[in-house]
């Protein structure tokens, strides 16, 4: 990234020692001082935009969805968004997917979260408002918002557009550190969002909305690997689960022509995963069917949001062949040393991606009409879609339409 120097420029250069710290950006820089409010509206551009909230600058009280406790539920409650700074970008919040993220956080799967703690990281909105300097971004454009919303730009990863890998500590997009206005940052289950625009993607404005918005951290985060990993035509691809993430694996790795096979522990989604695009799905408790497959994949992306054993699908991998992680961040069950070796083997990590490579996702997608199969529902219906994730009985994104929210 090339934008201007921000005051998070002031980040220290503490380094994460935990995962913990890597995971919500505990190691982010001090917090720097309250950003400018010297910013300037700008006229609606169409009379869609004149129907959102009237710009205002100054630090506002909006309305949000959120946890108050591990065991509290999401509720409605009210946080403060900082004024908008002269990069800034407001936005109205029009749709916002659940990751099952959001859900690990909020239970404290992952450490407790400092409360109240408003999840949500797969953000489309419309811009309300924007700050003087702001030229990315007009009054009435589409922006959509991932799993980051900061980080210090300059060390060797934020200059090489990996943000997410941010040497100074990514501010993600919600119970991160806040280097701008202080306190923990609050995602997308909420009325309005402030956010630099280096980390507002530009949504097409004939896009479904609500489709595409899993496509901000589901999409991405699948997305990345087959970039870095060169997924090419004709090469053979494993999906290890088929829920959000998975689902998008599948839509992507059949669109670059890949031959995809599903592993799913589910019966139910055998066939869906053919009408994704699947050529194949196999259970992966049959053991039989798993043999079939020893040696064959050219790359193996597993989506499984917890530990999983490994070995019956590291053994799937061709010599000098690659299984990526995506979903489980916590402890993993590893495989043998020994065959890992004897096939030359890699077990590879891999978080979202940068912002360039995120609005690449949003570009490939709307050429070629890609979206995330949604389930759209109200705020209120919150707590049990997370129920209804953790049961695996969703196909396969929960979007909230934040506006029905507000209606309500
Ligand atoms: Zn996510
Ligand atoms: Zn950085």
């Amino acid at each position: 990234m090339s934008e201007s120097k921000t005051e998070s420029e002031q980040a220290s250069d503490q380094h994460f020692t935990t995962r913990r710290q890597v995971l919500i950006g505990l190691a982010a820089a001090p917090l720097a001082a309250c950003a400018s409010i010297n910013a300037q509206a700008v006229p609606p551009r169409s009379a869609a935009a004149a129907t959102g909230a009237a710009a205002d600058l100054r630090a506002t009280t909006v309305r949000a969805y959120g946890a108050t406790g591990a065991s509290s539920g999401i509720a409605p409650l009210t946080i403060n968004r900082r004024a908008v700074g002269p990069h800034d970008v407001v936005l109205e919040v029009l749709y916002c997917g659940i990751c099952h993220s959001d859900i690990h956080t909020v239970h404290g799967d992952w450490g407790g979260p400092t409360f109240p703690c408003v999840p949500g990281h797969e953000i489309v909105g419309r811009v309300l408002a924007v700050g003087s300097a702001v030229t990315k971004f007009r009054v009435g454009d589409y922006g959509g918002v991932g799993c980051m919303v900061d980080s210090c730009g300059t060390c060797e990863n934020c200059q090489a557009g990996r943000e997410q890998n941010c040497l100074n500590g990514t501010t993600f997009t919600y119970d991160s550190d806040d280097r701008v206005s202080g306190g923990k940052t609050f995602g997308g289950y909420s009325e309005r969002m402030v956010v630099s625009e280096r980390f507002v993607i530009n949504i097409p404005p004939d896009a479904d909305l609500a489709a595409t918005a899993p496509l901000l951290c589901a999409g991405i985060t699948t997305f990345s690997p087959m970039q870095h990993w060169r997924l090419g035509a004709g090469q053979k691809v494993g999906v290890v689960g088929l829920g959000g993430l998975g689902h998008m694996a599948v839509k992507l790795a059949a669109a670059r022509r890949a031959e995809v096979t599903v592993f799913t522990t589910s019966p139910g989604k055998i066939a869906d995963a053919q009408r994704l695009g699947a050529r194949e799905a196999v259970l992966s408790t049959d053991s039989t069917a798993m043999r079939r497959f020893a040696n064959y994949f050219d790359l193996m992306i597993a989506t499984v949001p917890q530990a999983y054993p490994m070995q019956p699908f590291t053994d799937l991998l061709k010599l000098d062949a690659t299984l990526v992680n995506v979903g489980a961040l916590g402890q993993l069950e590893a495989p043998s040393g020994m065959s890992m070796a004897f096939g030359r083997k890699s077990i590879a990590g891999s978080m979202i991606g940068g912002i360039a490579e995120t609005q690449e996702v949003i570009d490939y997608c709307s050429a070629r009409n890609i979206k995330a199969d949604v389930e759209i529902i109200r705020p209120d219906e919150i707590n049990r879609a997370y129920e209804r994730v953790v049961n695996k009985d969703i196909r396969y994104r929960f979007v909230i339409d934040m506006v029905a929210g507000r209606a309500g």
